[in-house]
């Protein structure tokens, strides 16, 4: 189980200062592929590697996200469009 804190702080490391904790999940922005405009999404950090769409709040097209949590909880989050 880790802290609030401690992903609090990995994240700030990794230079997302706009990334806030909320229960166990960190906001992460993204910049939509198909519409290009930067949307949050909500990321569940005790999972370390996930894939899953969801549907972009501008354009309502499915943007798939791979999400990789590494060991010291860096998040990196990668948006493609889901049909490449
Ligand atoms: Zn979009």
């Amino acid at each position: 189980m880790r802290s609030p804190e401690a992903i609090k702080r990995a994240v700030l490391g990794f230079g997302m200062v706009n990334a806030e904790v909320l229960m166990g999940r960190v906001e992460k922005r993204i910049t939509c592929p198909y519409c290009g405009e930067v949307i949050t999404v909500l990321i569940d950090v005790s999972v370390s590697e996930q894939y899953y769409t969801e549907d972009c709040s501008v354009c309502c097209q499915p943007i798939a996200l791979d999400v990789v949590v590494d060991e010291t909880e860096a998040i990196e989050v990668y948006a493609r469009q889901e049909n490449e």
